[in-house]
């Protein structure tokens, strides 16, 4: 067989008038003989409204009702776009993410795919339809429906081309990846291959077009993911194992306006388990963590990216009554990351990006690295400066 999954993002079937249009898209790949799979996004911002719906409702839903109202988004899109479909004579069928086989662990509105059974997908292609899958959600050992993180349709499109054998497509607003946010940087140049690690790094310190988690999936199961924009024009990026490669350059600048650190100057909050424990069962998951005992004051700090941490103040008055005053939370700093394979082997770049931005009143009061990754924790108010900067300096002048 020959599958294709295609993925349409929020923006692509917004309206009416975009849902045809995907059709039309999805129709003319089944013409040319292909066995098409598609994975639909909530329309337009559906998401944010059911989100906003339920906290009005409730200031801190339980995941699992949250759970059972955000699915809904991609259902309708996935029946819409079905319908559209039919309405231009070729047979569709649309399938919730659970019918299609999707299993997860039971994190709520942050599950993780585990397995993924076909075998209903397969058969619908074997009766010669067109199978629209409502991506971002599956379902959990328990049988209860569970949903992937925002941005989660790209995974179930990875999950489901490589449980398929298929080849992955992710249609959206840009013909690819960009080496920075084309909204705070003019000079933006599109990526067209990235190596999984460069392409996981931009995407879990802030980049948009492709979701962290899937293209994880994709590095386990080696398969090439191709981001396009949805009307096909502009070039692409091909996100895949051995790109093209010049290592010790930077290929972006990711960044995130806004983090939280949670920080002590007393290590064993964190080595004593109890705060970690604590955040658990908050359900925050952290990004950064780091912790040292040497030299004149230790300390220990935690990143955690602001989509699971809405409000810090209510974390500091819980951690407060836990903890008293050892762990402080900040809410009024961001993150901006240079991504490349091999930027970290020497000290050249990191000397360089931490002189420019002092020189331009940036200064962190953070620093992480990777081998693929330097990131800088700025104040908000200074983040897209300190990203303009670091894109003139590292890619603008870049001749290659
Ligand atoms: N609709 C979900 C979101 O807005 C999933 C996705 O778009 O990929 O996060
Ligand atoms: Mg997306």
């Amino acid at each position: 067989m020959n599958i294709v999954v295609m993925k349409f993002g929020g923006s692509s079937v917004a309206d009416e008038d975009k849902i045809c249009a995907v059709a039309e898209r999805v129709v003319a790949t089944r013409r040319e003989g292909k066995d098409v799979v598609v994975v639909v996004s909530a329309m337009g911002k559906t998401t944010d409204q059911l989100l906003a719906l339920a906290r009005r409702i409730h200031p801190d839903p339980p995941r699992r009702e949250l759970d059972m109202l955000i699915s809904v988004g991609e259902r309708i899109s996935m029946a819409l776009l079905s319908m559209a479909v039919q309405k231009r004579g070729l047979d569709a069928v649309s399938l919730t993410g659970s019918q299609s086989g999707i299993i997860t662990n039971d994190r709520h509105s942050d599950a993780r795919i585990i397995e993924v059974r076909p075998v209903r997908i397969q058969d619908e292609l074997a009766r010669g339809r067109i199978v629209i899958v409502a991506g971002f959600q599956g379902m959990s050992y328990r049988r209860e429906i569970t949903t992937l993180g925002r941005g989660g349709s790209d995974t179930t499109a990875v999950a489901l081309a490589a449980a398929l054998d298929g080849v992955c497509e992710i249609y959206g607003d840009v013909d690819g990846v960009y080496s920075a946010d084309p909204k705070l940087v003019s000079a933006v140049r599109h990526i067209p291959d990235l190596g999984y690690a460069e392409m996981q790094e931009m995407a879990e310190h802030g980049a948009k077009v492709l979701n962290a988690a899937a293209v994880e999936f994709a590095k386990q199961s080696g398969i090439a993911i191709f981001v396009r924009r949805t009307d096909g024009t502009g070039s692409e990026t091909i996100v895949r194992k051995f790109p093209p490669k010049a290592p010790g350059r930077v290929v972006g600048i990711a960044h995130e306006k806004s983090v939280r650190v949670i920080s002590s100057a007393d290590p064993g909050a964190i080595t004593d388990g109890e705060l970690l424990q604590f955040l658990e069962e908050q359900s925050l998951p952290g990004k950064q963590l780091s912790m040292h005992r040497f030299g004149s004051g230790p300390g220990a700090a935690l990143v955690v990216s602001r989509e699971f941490l809405e409000d810090p103040a209510a974390l500091q008055g819980k951690l407060r009554e836990r903890f008293g005053e050892r762990v402080a939370v900040r809410g009024d700093l961001g993150a901006v990351s240079l991504i490349g394979a091999g930027i970290t082997q020497g000290f050249t770049i990191l000397r360089r990006s931490i002189e420019l931005l002092r020189e331009a009143g940036c200064e962190s009061c953070g620093l992480h690295t990777s081998s693929f990754r330097i990131t800088f924790l700025v104040p908000e108010a200074r983040v897209e400066e300190a990203v303009r900067r670091l894109h003139s300096a590292f890619i603008e002048s870049d001749p290659t």
